[in-house]
């Protein structure tokens, strides 16, 4: 099975218990789909269900920061004496935090030693991630993401509500 597929199981799996049993399989299939492919139009401005499983520093390597950030990263971890080696990768005009998981993951306190500063790209995930992606016509599901997956959750029933929704789509 594709990773797309599993994506789609797990978010129709989690939709379906949400939603009364009279909305059908098909139904929830397309909103689904429509979200998916609508997902860089959508502010998707819900409550972020994060659950702090730390994956999103943990798995991803290549954090792209700027160099402003990375300054500000430095001073707070000075200010606050703590002790990091941070290994960075400079590419022309990108910054990026080398190794996987993320040099400023703490697996003691299970999160990020500079979370105050953190970059903007981890203050944007999911949201920007899910939004960038689809921009891209990338698969923009994260399937190792409880956030990511309740965003677009949250924006398939804010579509199955909508009146052209039920009329085009059913
Ligand atoms: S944003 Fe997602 S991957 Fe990151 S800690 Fe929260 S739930 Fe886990
Ligand atoms: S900078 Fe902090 S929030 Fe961002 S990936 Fe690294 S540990 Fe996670």
């Amino acid at each position: 099975m594709s990773h797309e597929a599993r994506d789609i199981l797990r978010l129709y799996g989690k939709l379906r218990e949400r939603v009364p049993e009279e909305v059908t399989e098909q139904q929830l299939l397309k909103a689904l789909q429509y979200t998916i492919r609508t997902l860089q139009f959508n502010d998707l401005d819900y409550p972020l269900e994060c659950t702090r499983c730390g994956r999103c520093c943990t798995t991803s390597g290549h954090i792209t920061i700027t160099e402003p950030e990375l300054s500000a990263i430095k001073h707070y971890l000075k200010e606050n004496g703590i002790k990091k080696r941070l290994h960075v990768i400079r590419d022309q005009d990108t910054v990026s935090f080398n190794g996987i998981p993320c040099p400023l993951y703490d697996v003691s306190i299970k999160g990020c030693l500079a979370y105050p500063v953190r970059p903007q790209v981890c203050r944007d995930f999911p949201r920007e991630h899910l939004r960038r992606r689809a921009h891209r016509t990338e698969w923009p599901i994260v399937s190792f993401c409880n956030a990511a997956d309740e965003l677009v959750l949250q924006q398939t029933l804010r579509n199955l509500e909508q009146p052209f929704f039920s009329t085009v789509h059913r």
